[in-house]
């Protein structure tokens, strides 16, 4: 039975104490929990745990003009970051990015999943689907911002985004790998090939941190 209960002022008041503080994100336990997952190397987790702290705030992945065009094939999830100095966006972007599951820090990072499967025993009906999701600093320059700093922070942007780029295209392009995978198998095999093909398309995120030194050799470099 469902009794509806008029608002009063006393419950208006008792809602009012419920919210959260002005400035305090309801989201932060889900954008904790997510970059505890990248940590882990759990990326399906990951992504899990950051489509929550978006549901709750939508204006984590709000388009921003400089970051957004460069991955549309995925989700950019931005957190956002303040100050007025070099030193304090190093600082933010210290406390809030990302770090991988090789221990390195890095201030925006690119995860991904793939889920296949195919009708029983019909292998050639396999399909594959792909989830991008990249994790990016957001920092708007307040008005008061010099003129240098916005300029090589645009510089920075535009140099981190491009070698996060680099990770999304390369699953972009290649994800179908693991249907073909599945296809080449039998019935027995296909799971084990599927997971197979899987690894090879992550160990290319190693091999091009590696070659890039997660994106120095590319200009993302701070301050
Ligand atoms: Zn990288």
């Amino acid at each position: 039975m469902c009794e509806i209960v008029p608002v009063t002022k006393r419950t208006a008041i008792i809602l009012l104490m419920t919210l959260p503080a002005q400035g305090q994100q309801i989201e932060q336990p889900w954008y904790n929990k997510g970059l505890a997952s990248i940590k882990q190397g759990k990326f399906n987790e990951a992504i899990r745990a950051f489509n929550e702290a978006i549901r709750i705030n939508p204006q984590l992945t709000a388009p921003w003009l400089p970051v957004t065009h460069y991955f549309p094939e995925g989700t950019v999830l931005y957190y956002d970051i303040v100050g007025l100095t070099a030193e304090d966006l190093r600082a933010q972007m210290d406390a809030l990015g990302p770090i991988g599951p090789d221990g390195y820090k890095s201030d925006a990072f690119t995860i991904w999943s793939t889920k296949w499967g195919w009708p029983p025993c019909q292998i050639d009906k396999a399909t594959v689907s792909y989830e991008i999701m990249v994790l990016f600093p957001r920092w708007k320059p307040p008005r008061d911002a010099s003129a240098q700093l916005v300029a090589k922070w645009d510089d920075y942007i535009r140099a981190l985004a491009t070698h996060e780029k680099g990770h999304v295209d390369y699953i972009v392009k290649n994800y179908r790998l693991i249907v073909d995978a599945i296809k080449k198998a039998d019935c027995y095999t296909a799971e084990l090939a599927a997971q197979a093909a899987l690894s090879l398309l992550r160990s290319h995120d190693v091999e091009y941190d590696a070659i890039t030194n997660h994106g120095a050799t590319q200009g993302a470099r701070f301050p």
